[in-house]
């Protein structure tokens, strides 16, 4: 088989079902061994990292014109999908890799893309997304980290909140307040490194879920950057911000709907084997309407995540309302798939010794980061379709 390297454009059917057939057979090789483990010791699944760089599928929507591969969409999707079916915690390499540098990609200066990206696409180092803060979470725009020009230079001073791989990321896209009186217009989006002096972080949140993946806060102590790291205009950061979100909700709802086939292939594989009164429990009807409803709904998260992903490509105008759509509909579907899978193992998926409770806590996480779902109920309120 084709290994994922041998390809740079993933843009036909074909070419996505390749895709997906080698990424599912190097997230089962490489990735599935130690998802356990990496949720069990709540560490960082290099692993993955190492497996994911090494098939040039860590950051695979950077542009070719920047060293990357320059898949589309939705191939970025089936990346993220495959990786999320059997370890959510290492899916967040691809997808914050690309939550993280999409604002550069968006809307960066031609030397923050040749820069940034490169070194993204070259594997030197991975790249998080700093919008949030202790008091600002669906209030976005009410942060308080300050950005004030001196000279050449900008000088950073806040803590950023729930960032994600923060400490093991490289690179950071920051959003801070330049302008206080305009508000949201008054926001600016920076990259700064972690060797960037007066950078430090907290120490990795105690999760539900995720637990490979670390989230800390990120300290920003009078941190002194070069003005030209400002992305795009000042003033203009909370929009590069949100129309970011537009497009990386997809890549939320891709992750949803990894865990959930993941939960539901396990289960389907458990109840084929558990016998109970004297037969497997896949012949009781009960069990076959659960999975019924189960593959019904995920095909559906499914499909309005695909046509979210097709419209990413586009950046078409209605971009706002499916990304918000599909990582709501997924997540919820992600979380009632899991629940289900659960039940379907009876004691036994209530335990550690199986994954679906694994994959369970994991669900939770995409009601609530890129905005929870209420929040992408007001976007979607906002923004009906015409
Ligand atoms: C594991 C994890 C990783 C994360 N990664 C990142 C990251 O990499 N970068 C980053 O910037 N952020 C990240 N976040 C932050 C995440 O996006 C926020 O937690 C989220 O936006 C919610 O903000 P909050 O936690 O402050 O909740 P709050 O905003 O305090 O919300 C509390 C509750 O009130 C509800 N609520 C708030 N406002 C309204 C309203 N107007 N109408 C109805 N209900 C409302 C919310 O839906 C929620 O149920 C991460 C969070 C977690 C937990």
């Amino acid at each position: 088989m084709a290994g994922p390297s041998d390809f740079d454009l993933f843009r036909t059917s074909e070419e996505h079902d390749m895709l997906r057939d080698a990424v599912r057979s190097l997230a089962e090789a490489k990735i599935a061994p130690f998802a356990a483990e990496v949720d069990e010791q709540g560490r960082f699944p290099q692993e993955a990292r190492d497996a994911l760089e090494a098939n040039d599928l860590h950051a695979v929507h950077v542009p070719e014109a920047y060293d990357g591969s320059g898949a589309d969409a939705l191939s970025t999707v089936i990346v993220i999908e495959e990786v999320a079916r059997v370890c959510a915690s290492s899916s967040l390499i691809p997808a914050v890799n690309k939550l993280g540098s999409l604002p550069v990609q968006l809307s960066g200066s031609e030397e923050l893309k040749t820069r940034y990206l490169g070194a993204l696409a070259r594997k030197e180092g991975m790249f998080s997304y700093a919008l949030s803060e202790p008091e600002a979470g669906s209030d976005a725009a009410g942060m308080k980290t300050r950005a004030v020009r001196d000279g050449d230079f900008y000088v950073l001073n806040g803590v950023k909140r729930w960032i994600t791989n923060a400490g093991v990321s490289d690179f950071y896209t920051v959003m801070a307040v330049t302008d206080p009186d305009k508000r949201s217009k008054g926001i600016s989006a920076f990259v700064v490194e972690k060797g960037d002096e007066g950078v430090s972080f907290g120490a990795p949140e105690k999760k539900l879920g995720i637990k490979g993946s670390p989230t800390r806060e990120v300290y920003l102590d009078s941190v002194r950057i070069p003005a030209d790291r400002m992305i795009g205009a000042e003033g203009t950061g909370f929009a590069t911000a949100m129309k970011t979100l537009d497009h990386t909700r997809v890549t939320i709802a891709a992750q949803a709907i990894g865990i959930a086939q993941g939960a539901l292939d396990y289960a389907k594989g458990y109840v084929a084997e558990r016998k109970q009164f004297g037969k497997a429990i896949a012949e009781f009807q009960g069990i076959q309407f659960m999975l019924a409803d189960m593959a019904m709904k995920l095909e559906a998260a499914r499909q309005l995540t695909y046509a979210a992903a097709a419209k990413s490509e586009r950046s078409d105008s209605d971009l706002t309302f499916f990304g918000a759509a599909a990582k709501c509909y997924a997540s919820d579907v992600a979380m009632s798939v899991t629940t289900d899978a659960v039940q379907l193992l009876g004691g036994y998926g209530y335990t550690r010794d199986y994954p679906v409770e694994r994959m369970m806590r994991d669900a939770k996480i995409t009601q609530i980061y890129e905005g929870t779902n209420q929040v992408q109920r007001i976007v979607m309120a906002r923004n009906l379709p015409a």
